[in-house]
């Protein structure tokens, strides 16, 4: 339909209006800043280069080592006070601590990544190979990408003048691949850092999937079950009489049977990894396992190890009461008992988490950038951002985008690094200058 003149000019003029009322315009500052990224871009595709050529395989002590005294002297160099979290006691190189403190009452903000890869100095995977735009190497995506659109969106916040009222710390993990034993104590200085925040930023990369984009708001946990089944060991010709009972084998295949058909719902898996009966069960901690047993014995012993992932807190206490009063159920003559043991907690979908996202999406705005979509919690496994969300409001997946993460085919798109260093620093700025009520 043809529309008179000055209608038309009418309705464009609406519809700008709309648009720009909506979108909070950068002020004079964050444009600064956006310029400051595109003229530090050179620098940090250097510094992406420089890491991803240090291998940082998790056991590699002196190679994460090194590549955290990297990222220490590029958070010196903008005013931070940095601080080496010995890791000895757990077995892993040192995590980075880096503070930086400015005006009281605003919002403290905390960045979080992992220096370490999966690729040990033994694997052929070592150095960044560039092709146009896409860069292949280990780290690229998962995350030294990530690590380098902080740092780029700091150096930009810094160069715009922004960095000094405010409150930002950020925690780099040294064994994010292969978290050190106790959890409880690789976790804590983590968490503590959580607990000096009011906000957090986890900078895995962010996910394209048909040209969209997404963030992660939610992370399901996951906990690992061991079933420990006792029953009378009897010869077979007695099974199922009074005396020798059912066995372990059968008590075993019943509780997994109930568990496949009425533990099921959304947002949850469970699967089983292991599963043996007989006697003289040995599992070791590497997961290699023996068993005895013949054809013509009714087994006396039966352990399953499995594995359970839930999106929220409250997901996971019903599960495991589901599972617990299927185990306590027991056939005649044995006896199951189940237990739990938790890997990394769920991050559950919070009002406090999307709220962050629609932050983000209000810079996106302002920077006449695509929104970014919250993604599905099925699609993204459990990371380190899953033991700071039982504590503070947290979004992850701000890194650079790439694909192949743990493998040798791993790669990111460098064409997108400028944006998504904008988008982060901007978005860290904007939180930072928010007010914190009461604390
Ligand atoms: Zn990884």
């Amino acid at each position: 339909m043809k529309i008179p003149a000055p209608l038309w000019i009418l309705a464009a003029t609406v519809t700008l209006a709309c648009n720009t009322s909506l979108a909070q315009k950068l002020s004079a500052p964050e444009a600064a800043t956006v310029r400051a990224v595109d003229e530090g871009n050179a620098a940090a595709q250097s510094l992406l280069e420089t890491i991803v050529n240090m291998n940082s395989g998790t056991f590699n002590i002196a190679g994460v080592s090194a590549v955290g005294k990297v990222l220490e002297r590029e958070l010196q160099g903008l005013g931070f006070k940095t601080t080496s979290i010995n890791e000895e006691a757990v077995k892993r190189a040192p995590s980075l601590l880096a503070e930086h403190r400015g005006r009281r009452g605003g919002k403290r903000v905390l960045l979080i990544g992992h220096m370490d890869t999966v690729f040990e100095p033994t694997h052929p995977f070592q150095r960044l190979e560039r092709n146009g735009n896409i860069i292949t190497g280990p780290g690229v995506n998962d995350m030294k990408g990530g690590l380098v659109v902080m740092i780029a969106g700091l150096r930009a916040l810094h160069g715009a003048g922004l960095l000094k009222d405010a409150n930002i710390s950020v925690f780099i993990t040294a064994d994010e691949e292969a978290a050190g034993e106790t959890i409880e104590s690789s976790r804590k200085d983590l968490i503590a850092a959580a607990r000096n925040a009011d906000v957090a930023l986890s900078f895995e990369g962010v996910v394209v999937r048909d040209g969209l984009e997404y963030a992660s708001t939610a992370r399901r946990g996951s906990t690992q079950w061991k079933l420990h089944v006792k029953a009378k060991a009897a010869h077979s010709g007695s099974i199922f009489s009074k005396d020798t009972g059912d066995g372990a084998a059968f008590e075993m295949s019943r509780v997994l049977a109930q568990f496949h058909d009425t533990l099921r719902e959304p947002n949850m898996t469970y699967s089983v990894g292991l599963a043996l009966a007989g006697s003289q069960i040995k599992v070791q901690p590497d997961g290699n396992a023996s068993v005895a047993g013949k054809g013509n014995i009714v087994p006396g012993e039966a352990m399953v190890i499995g594995d359970l992932r839930v999106l929220t807190p409250e997901q996971l206490t019903r599960v495991q009461e589901k599972m617990k009063a299927i185990a306590t159920a027991s056939l005649p003559g044995t006896q199951s008992a189940l237990e739990f043991e938790q890997g990394y907690p769920p991050m559950a979908p919070t009002p406090g988490n999307i709220a962050l996202l629609t932050e983000l999406n209000g810079v996106n705005q302002s920077l006449g950038a695509p929104a970014l979509q919250a993604l599905d919690p099925m699609l993204r496994g459990a990371g380190d951002a899953s033991f700071i969300a039982p504590f503070i409001d947290v979004l992850d997946g701000v890194g650079l985008a790439g694909e192949g993460s743990h493998t040798a085919t791993e790669n990111a798109d460098l064409s997108r690094l400028p944006l998504q260093t904008k988008r982060t620093a901007l978005l860290i700025h904007r939180l930072t200058r928010q007010s914190v009520r009461a604390r």
